[in-house]
């Protein structure tokens, strides 16, 4: 009887469970379909210099809007394409794009690029970064690279090793999303990074909640001590902003200054920080 009731549960889940890895296998294919059509696309959100206030740099978001599911987030189809291997030519996709915009803005804004885990099991990384940078004619100086802890875990030597030969190209390593790994005090003496950005979830909360004012003082010194820049993500409040400052934090990113803008937005809006700057400086024409 038991081994019945167990063989009727299993007749009840299993097309559940077709209808699961359907619904997967179609996404999957709509990813694939969709990067292959051209339909995958960047966003570029601003990081805006705490102390000038002017934009010093975009940070490039991929963008998929499925003509029938409408848009859908990173944060469903990136986990997706990493399962599927298709990060690999996206990744290299979204550096090529990325440093082509870039190559159009005025000389010091930097352009921030998001690598996943993933993307450092292929030993062509390196020269994936090296030939998007050449065929933009972008300065090394003007890319960021963003990567998470998990990048460095288990002390992955290897990973180590690529993170050197790209700065060795002369470009930058952030540390993304810190504070939310399981030891990222630890990852700061696997590599010297050149920026950390503090976690949305720690300034969420800053100026309302003690802890949360105690972690980003103490990063934001941290920084400072080690001569890492700090940028803060996910700032959405004038109150937030004046107490990053207050801290000492290097840039701020966040619906605050800005949402990510199209590459037409993100170009008109340096033409209007540019002649802001100009006027300010009293040098406009
Ligand atoms: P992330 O790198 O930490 O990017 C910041 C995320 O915070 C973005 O979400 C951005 O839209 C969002 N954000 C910025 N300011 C605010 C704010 O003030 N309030 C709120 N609520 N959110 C804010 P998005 O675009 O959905 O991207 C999510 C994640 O997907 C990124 O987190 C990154 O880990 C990943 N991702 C995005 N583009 C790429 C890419 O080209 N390659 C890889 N490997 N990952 C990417
Ligand atoms: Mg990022
Ligand atoms: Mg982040
Ligand atoms: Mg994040």
């Amino acid at each position: 009887r038991a081994k019945a009731d167990g063989g009727s549960t299993f007749r009840c889940f299993k097309p559940e469970m077709d209808a699961w890895v359907q619904a997967r296998r179609r996404r999957e294919n709509n990813l694939r379909e969709a990067f292959a059509r051209g339909e995958l696309s960047l966003s570029y959100q601003p990081l805006i210099d705490a102390a000038t206030q002017r934009v010093c740099a975009f940070e490039a978001l991929l963008r998929w809007t499925d003509p029938v599911e409408g848009p859908i987030s990173p944060g469903e189809f990136i986990p997706l394409a990493e399962e599927t291997g298709l990060i690999g030519p996206i990744g290299a996709w979204v550096l090529r794009q990325a440093c082509r915009e870039a190559a159009a803005w005025p000389d010091p804004v930097r352009i921030a690029v998001n690598l996943s885990p993933v993307q450092f099991r292929n030993r062509e990384l390196v020269r994936t970064v090296a030939e998007a940078l050449e065929a933009a004619g972008l300065a090394p100086q003007r890319l960021e690279l963003e990567i998470t802890e998990s990048v460095l875990l288990a002390e992955n030597d290897a990973n180590v090793a690529t993170l050197h030969a790209l700065r060795a190209l002369g470009v930058r390593i952030a540390m993304d999303d810190f504070g939310t790994g399981y030891s990222s005090l630890g990852y700061l003496r696997s590599f010297p990074f050149d920026k950390i950005k503090i976690d949305r979830s720690f300034i969420s909360q800053v100026g309302e909640n003690p802890h949360c004012n105690a972690i980003v003082r103490a990063v934001t010194g941290l920084g400072a001590s080690l001569g890492i820049a700090t940028t803060a993500e996910g700032v959405e409040t004038a109150a937030q902003f004046a107490h990053l400052q207050a801290e000492g934090c290097s840039e701020v990113q966040g619906f605050l200054f800005s949402r990510p803008l199209t590459a037409e937005a993100a170009r008109a809006l340096l033409a209007q920080d540019g002649a802001e700057a100009a006027h300010r400086l009293g040098t406009a024409a």
